[in-house]
């Protein structure tokens, strides 16, 4: 049995969902520094993980466009905050992945000041969905990011990425561990969103999750 993490939601929360992803998604701002961001303008919605947690697929599977992944992935593009306004409703952003492995301590510490900032500043940002890969939990540095939430008082919800690829047992245990480790930070979401990019698990619901926060 999966516990309460797949946040069952009604018919018509999931149509307004689809409806909403079904609009346009456009690039429209890249900001590299915290003091370049754009005007505040639509609420946003912001995507935080490490790197190859899943992130860019996900947000394609969730749009239906590969507009993501082609920015964001662009050189140039990978290490500043990619934002993208969907269907004039909705901004997405995009924020760098970390905990990739080759990066200078430098670096870690220039994500964390500029993440930082914007997080702190943000009147617009809704929610944070964390990305966390579902066949391994959290890492060090997703704790770190957790805390960093926290101090900020942003909202933000785990989203576990990657479901199609973890076995049902693991997959429980993840989900049980999880929810202990939210329940120690404070401005953390109780509820998980299981997803997978590949089989389209919990998309949906991701879908219409966020489209409670768009404008109407
Ligand atoms: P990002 O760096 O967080 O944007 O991650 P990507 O979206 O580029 O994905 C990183 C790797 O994970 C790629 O090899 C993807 O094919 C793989 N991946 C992404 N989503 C899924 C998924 O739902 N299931 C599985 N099994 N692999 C995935």
């Amino acid at each position: 049995m999966t516990p309460s993490a797949d946040v069952p939601l009604d018919a018509q929360s999931i149509e307004r969902g689809r409806y909403l992803f079904a609009q346009s998604c456009d690039f429209f701002w890249g900001a590299e520094r915290e003091d370049n961001l754009p005007p505040i303008g639509l609420p946003e919605i912001a995507f935080a993980g490490r790197s190859n947690v899943g992130k860019s697929s996900l947000v394609n599977a969730l749009t239906g466009r590969k507009t993501l992944a082609r920015v964001s992935h662009t050189p140039g593009r990978t290490q500043q905050l990619n934002f993208f306004n969907l269907g004039q409703r909705l901004t997405l952003v995009d924020l760098p992945g970390y905990g990739h492995a080759q990066v200078s301590k430098k670096k870690v510490v220039g994500w964390h000041q500029m993440i930082g900032a914007y997080l702190r500043g943000r009147v617009s940002l809704q929610r944070v969905c964390l990305l966390i890969d579902g066949r391994h939990g959290f890492k060090e540095n997703d704790i770190a990011v957790m805390e960093m939430l926290d101090t900020a008082a942003v909202s933000y919800q785990v989203i576990l990425t990657k479901a199609d690829d973890c076995k049902n047992e693991q997959l429980d245990q993840i989900i049980l561990e999880t929810t202990l480790r939210l329940k120690k930070h404070a401005a953390a979401f109780p509820e998980i969103v299981v997803t997978s990019s590949r089989s389209g698990r919990g998309v949906e619901d991701l879908r219409a999750l966020l489209a409670s926060f768009a404008n109407p």
